[in-house]
């Protein structure tokens, strides 16, 4: 659940610049995590400012629809209460709806904000308007009605109250905030206008001052909650994340030749198996080409082995190039040697595809004194196959490898097709 939300959060700022994690060092992050958590008796209302702004990204995107939703609920309640106004008060019927229907006119951009605003803390204090509004639409409700009469919609005020501490989905403070407001102007109001009984007022005062203190309590404690399982969630879900990182560096690091950055002989033994096992299955040719730099010895001892990486990167690059589709492989096979699987190739095409990255490596003419040619060539082994079983790697290989001696022999810089040389 709590990945998922993340996760799509993530996924959302994407298209709409607007990123969870954006210029956070996860490190970092984690960091702040791990203190937050050891932290004992810590009061959990507000994180440190980066962890903030995430968990307030967070808890929005996770409660804004709830928080529609509800708003929509309670504005109903609120029309529905006006049935009330027709029984109670027949004669001030309309002063009461006027009251009802004009809070809900200066509502009106509150609750668009609401709806179509992405900013938290908007959203928030636009709630928070809306709330100290219907609170105080039901204390000029009290004024329009008789002072003792009045008392009959002082629970309205409750309901507000305790609509917002409890289903609102609005963070503690917020309607910690809004609550003591309501609060506070009727208590204004009821002091210089209303001028109720002391009784009803100290007994109003202290009902309404006792459920706000349990409000309080009660969405600090839920809050509170909230924001520790945010911290262990969001603690999990980063090491779950960095570890599936890690792992994946290390299939790389594991499966790759530093130098070259070419595929290691592990993964092209593993490449070869999977399309070995389909080449049985579907019965097509696979082609392997080894190929050797000449004379790189000679190389090494006239520029210096430094100079001798480079090329090896060089020629890895170039050999690379011709290898485009899915199914075909380039992989450094130790020192100057490289092997190429070519998937569902016969071995016309695989002579051609030689060819090809021969005469690609001859282009570029790169200066070797040292050799007849003068410049670095490379011999090509070749071997072209439909398997018959799924265990022939090492034919292929040695095939391969048979072909490439006898283009030794020959000269050097040619290619030599297993049983037939080009
Ligand atoms: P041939 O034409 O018969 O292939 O001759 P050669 O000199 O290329 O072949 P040989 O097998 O005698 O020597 C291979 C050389 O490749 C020896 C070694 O110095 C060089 N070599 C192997 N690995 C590396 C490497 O990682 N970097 C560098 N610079 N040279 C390497
Ligand atoms: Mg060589
Ligand atoms: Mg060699």
């Amino acid at each position: 659940m709590f990945e998922k939300e993340i996760d799509r959060l993530i996924n959302k700022s994407r298209g709409q610049h607007y990123s969870l994690f954006e210029s956070y060092n996860i490190r970092s992050l984690k960091n702040v995590i791990e203190k937050e958590l050891l932290k004992k008796n810590r009061l959990y209302i507000c994180f440190p400012e980066k962890l903030e702004e995430v968990f307030q990204k967070y808890y929005f995107a996770k409660s804004i629809f709830r928080i529609r939703i509800m708003l929509v609920f309670g504005i109903i309640i609120y029309l529905l209460f006006g049935i009330a106004d027709f029984i109670l008060f027949p004669h001030i019927h309309t002063e009461l709806w006027s009251i009802r229907s004009f809070t809900i006119f200066i509502l009106i951009p509150f609750i668009l904000y609401v709806f179509l605003s992405k900013d938290h803390f908007k959203v928030y204090t636009a709630y928070c308007f809306i709330s100290v509004i219907a609170g105080l639409s039901i204390v000029g409700m009290m004024f329009v009605i008789s002072p003792l009469e009045a008392q009959v919609y002082y629970a309205g005020i409750f309901l507000v109250i305790f609509f917002v501490y409890t289903v609102s989905g609005i963070p503690f403070i917020y309607s910690s905030i809004s609550s003591l407001v309501i609060i506070l102007v009727y208590l204004l109001v009821d002091l210089y206008f209303l001028r109720s009984d002391y009784k009803y007022l100290i007994s109003n005062l202290f009902f309404l001052g006792s459920a706000n203190i349990i409000g309080m309590i009660g969405g600090y404690i839920l809050e509170y909650y909230i924001r520790k399982d945010f911290l262990s969630s969001l603690k999990i879900y980063l090491d779950k994340n960095e570890l599936e990182e890690l792992t994946g560096r290390l299939k790389t690091l594991s499966e790759h030749d530093e130098l070259t950055d070419l595929a290691n002989r592990r993964k092209l033994k593993g490449f070869f198996e999977r399309e070995l096992k389909r080449a049985v299955r579907e019965n097509f040719p696979i082609s392997v080409l080894m190929i050797d730099i000449d004379y790189f010895k000679d190389y090494n001892d006239s520029y210096g082995h430094l100079k001798g990486d480079l090329i090896l990167k060089e020629i890895g690059d170039t050999i690379k190039k011709h290898t485009r589709r899915p199914t075909d492989i380039a992989s450094r096979w130790g020192g100057e040697e490289f092997v190429v699987v070519f998937s569902n190739i016969d071995e016309q095409k695989a002579v051609v595809l030689a060819g090809d990255i021969h005469a690609d490596i001859l282009s570029k003419k790169i200066p070797h004194k040292s050799s007849p040619f003068k410049q670095i060539t490379v011999s090509i082994g070749g071997y072209s196959k439909i398997p018959d079983n799924t265990r022939s790697i090492d034919e292929f290989i040695s095939r391969a490898d048979k072909a490439l001696y006898e283009a030794k022999i020959k000269g050097r810089n040619r290619i030599v097709m297993y049983g037939s040389q080009v």
